[in-house]
């Protein structure tokens, strides 16, 4: 057995037995992992790991980590941000949802990945502070951004077929990896112009999250099928 020191955002929890809650994370040093806090909801439990396992904290924890559990055994913990701003608005908190479904449906047990606990947090951040009307924006920003940090970044730089720069009419190919010129379409889904800049932005940058989007219905179609088509799940987006 080991004892591990993780940083770890609460994804979800559910009451476990008398007064015991099983909690999902996902922390930087381990990916994602299940705990349980024994006694937590006892009311003579002095270490208020209730409270600190709320979903969305940040959180500080000790874990008693043995492999061939699935559940590992949380002993100690400490918040270290709330994320308040989110909790006290219910249009951010839809927001965060809808970013945990995305990383818990992507992510698997035990598989760290730096690049996505980043954009974890710098999403999150985001989320707290956006204006309203870019929430969708953001959210939409996480799927692209996790997609490239799994490795399924589309070619969006020149042609997926024949490598031409890209003037003029372009259409989204999903099985040829990006997009693709106008002779070898039409196929996939037709491209304004602005819509490669915008599909570059929310696939190819980390730090800036993009306003209200012009045509989001389309860009949403696009990650998702993109998204789907590699990763070989139904993905509710
Ligand atoms: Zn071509």
């Amino acid at each position: 057995m080991e004892i591990l020191s993780l940083k770890a955002f609460v994804l979800r929890r559910i009451r476990y037995g008398e007064s015991s809650l099983i909690t999902s994370l996902f922390s930087e040093e381990r990916g994602k992992l299940s705990v349980i806090a024994k006694g937590a909801r006892s009311a003579k439990s002095k270490s208020g790991m209730a409270s600190i396992l709320e979903p969305l904290n940040l959180i500080e924890a000790e874990v008693y980590f043995k492999p061939s559990r699935e559940i590992q055994i949380i002993s100690k913990a400490d918040i270290i941000a709330d994320f308040s701003l989110i909790k006290s608005n219910l249009d951010r908190m839809e927001a965060t949802a809808k970013v945990f479904r995305t990383l818990d449906a992507l992510t698997h047990a035990d598989e760290p990945n730096q690049k996505i606990w980043l954009l974890l947090e710098k999403t999150l951040r985001e989320i707290s502070s956006a204006p309203m009307e870019n929430l969708s924006a953001v959210v939409l920003a996480f799927k692209a951004r996790i997609m490239s940090a799994l490795g399924y970044e589309p070619i969006l730089s020149r042609c997926s077929i024949c490598d031409c720069g890209i003037e003029g009419r372009t259409y989204f190919a999903v099985e040829s990896g990006g997009i693709i010129c106008a002779d070898c379409g039409p196929r996939g889904i037709p491209l304004e112009m602005g819509d490669v800049e915008t599909l570059r932005i929310l696939f190819e940058t980390e730090d800036l999250f993009p306003g209200k989007l012009a045509d989001e219905a389309k860009i949403a179609k696009i990650i998702r099928r993109h998204g789907e088509y590699h990763t070989d799940k139904k993905l509710d987006w």
